[in-house]
């Protein structure tokens, strides 16, 4: 197989050999023409030469043309999928090495073609068959895909191509869609329809032209059993609350009645009764307030408050609490310092925190109470100069009933649960609570809450 360059150099020679072999004929044969002939023989020589010239490369433009309208065929082809039969070219270098080329590259395509559809079906499989309701949006709310598992109620089922407005049933979830789409935002929504309960997790995917993913999670059965669970403890606190309310009452009496001496074992058991009696009914209400933060949909209630007003507000409280200690509360906080809380359960949780501070300190020491603004949250501290808490609790102690020292929080009356309120109360405003601390030195308690009520995750 010869290159096109070199055919092209045969070729010419050739024609000039042609040229030069019928040129030297004409000239030797010149003496013996006579005058009349030449200028016929000239002609002649001249459309010879013309004719050798136009056949000559007409002869290898039609070769090289029509081998590369094969290979554009092919090439057409491979665009449009088909990757067909193998070109062969097997005259002209140049162009049998592009159509290998092109054939090798063919099958490499057909080949990654073949994967990919074989992965796209798993992927449509697992997709189809997952237990979770899947489905795709697109920048211009159009659904583009669905799998079975979504519920009817939320999206009619075959949308693809359909405008949301159209598909989506539910308001709530087409008004957080439309609202999530339009800011390119990443969400949660808790959704109920008829008696269903479900979980919608919406994700934006950063890909060119942009992509919304969403997930609906069937939360029926776990709601049935929180509900349960609630209504248990709940019913159970209260059918506590009365016999324990009651125990206390007797013992109060029979204190008043008998007047035991102070040194007495009757004073002695009675302050025993009194003391674990006020305890269990301390637990009893912790108990009813984590059950009512978890169903957290008619208690939670965030407004406006200007902080530094708030904190003052109940500084009589923490003060009555802190002079059985001797103990000073100070407070600095940023002017102006505005945040979105649910009143009472923000008072719960910087009492329990000014409380714990108290009782973990020594007397004649200062608790104070900070905030300032960072970015678009606020930092709060409570800072302590009372006993600290051993690193190996730090990670611990925002469990519920986890205790350091049973016996001197048993004196303190504390529960075990003040910390899991505080945490879960930090965690209804979307916020994040940490503790720093030192043996002996102090504890600081760090709690960061959004300013802005969006940003709440429901
Ligand atoms: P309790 O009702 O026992 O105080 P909490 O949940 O409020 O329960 O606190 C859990 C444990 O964390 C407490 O038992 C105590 O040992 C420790 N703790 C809490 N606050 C402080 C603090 N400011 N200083 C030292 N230890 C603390």
């Amino acid at each position: 197989m010869r290159s096109f360059f070199s055919q092209v150099l045969v070729s010419n020679w050739i024609f000039l050999l042609i040229l030069s072999f019928t040129g030297s004929i004409l000239f030797f044969s010149e003496g013996v023409i006579s005058g009349d002939y030449k200028i016929f023989l000239f002609m002649f020589y001249f459309i010879f030469s013309l004719f050798l010239t136009f056949h000559l490369s007409y002869k290898l433009a039609t070769n090289v043309t029509e081998k590369l309208s094969l290979i554009e065929k092919k090439t057409m082809a491979i665009n449009a999928g088909d990757f067909g039969n193998l070109i062969s070219i097997d005259n002209t270098k140049e162009l049998s090495d592009l159509a290998n080329s092109i054939n090798s590259m063919s099958e490499r395509l057909q080949n990654q073609f073949k994967d990919l559809n074989s992965e796209k079906e798993k992927f449509n499989f697992l997709l189809e068959n997952l237990k979770e309701g899947v489905f795709a949006i697109s920048s211009d709310k159009k659904i583009l895909f669905q799998n079975s598992s979504v519920p009817k109620s939320l999206i009619s089922p075959n949308s693809s191509a359909m405008n949301i407005s159209d598909s989506v049933q539910n308001k709530k979830l087409l008004d957080f869609l439309n609202q999530h789409i339009d800011s390119s935002f990443e969400g949660k929504l808790h959704l109920e329809s008829g008696k269903r309960f479900y979980k919608v997790k919406f994700y934006a995917l950063k890909s060119n032209p942009i992509l919304f993913i969403g997930i609906i999670t069937d939360k029926t059965e776990e709601r049935e059993t929180q509900i349960f669970k609630e209504k248990f403890v709940q019913s159970a606190s209260h059918e506590l609350k009365t016999p324990i309310t009651s125990i206390k009452g007797y013992a109060e009496t029979l204190h008043q009645k008998i007047n035991p001496k102070n040194d007495s074992h009757e004073k002695r058991f009675l302050d025993a009764i009194l003391r674990n009696s006020d305890r269990m009914i301390r637990i009893v209400d912790d108990m009813l307030m984590i059950s009512k933060m978890e169903s957290h949909k008619t208690f939670f209630q965030p407004e406006e408050i200007e902080l530094k007003d708030f904190i003052e507000q109940i500084q009589l409280t923490v003060d009555g609490f802190l002079q059985l200690k001797n103990q000073k509360f100070k407070i600095e906080i940023q002017d102006d310092l505005k945040l979105f809380v649910d009143l009472v359960l923000f008072e719960h949780l910087v009492l329990n925190l000014v409380q714990n501070a108290s009782n973990y300190s020594p007397e004649n020491t200062d608790i104070t109470f900070k905030a300032e603004r960072f970015e678009n949250s606020i930092n709060l501290e409570v800072v302590d100069q009372g006993i600290g808490i051993e690193e190996i609790h730090l990670g611990r102690i925002f469990e519920r009933f986890y205790r350091i020292d049973h016996d001197r929080s048993r004196k303190t009356g504390g529960t075990g649960l003040g910390l899991s309120i505080v945490k879960h109360i930090v965690n209804l405003h979307s916020g994040k609570i940490r503790v720093e601390s030192k043996l002996s030195e102090g504890s600081v308690f760090k709690i960061n809450l959004p300013i802005d009520k969006n940003e709440f995750i429901v």
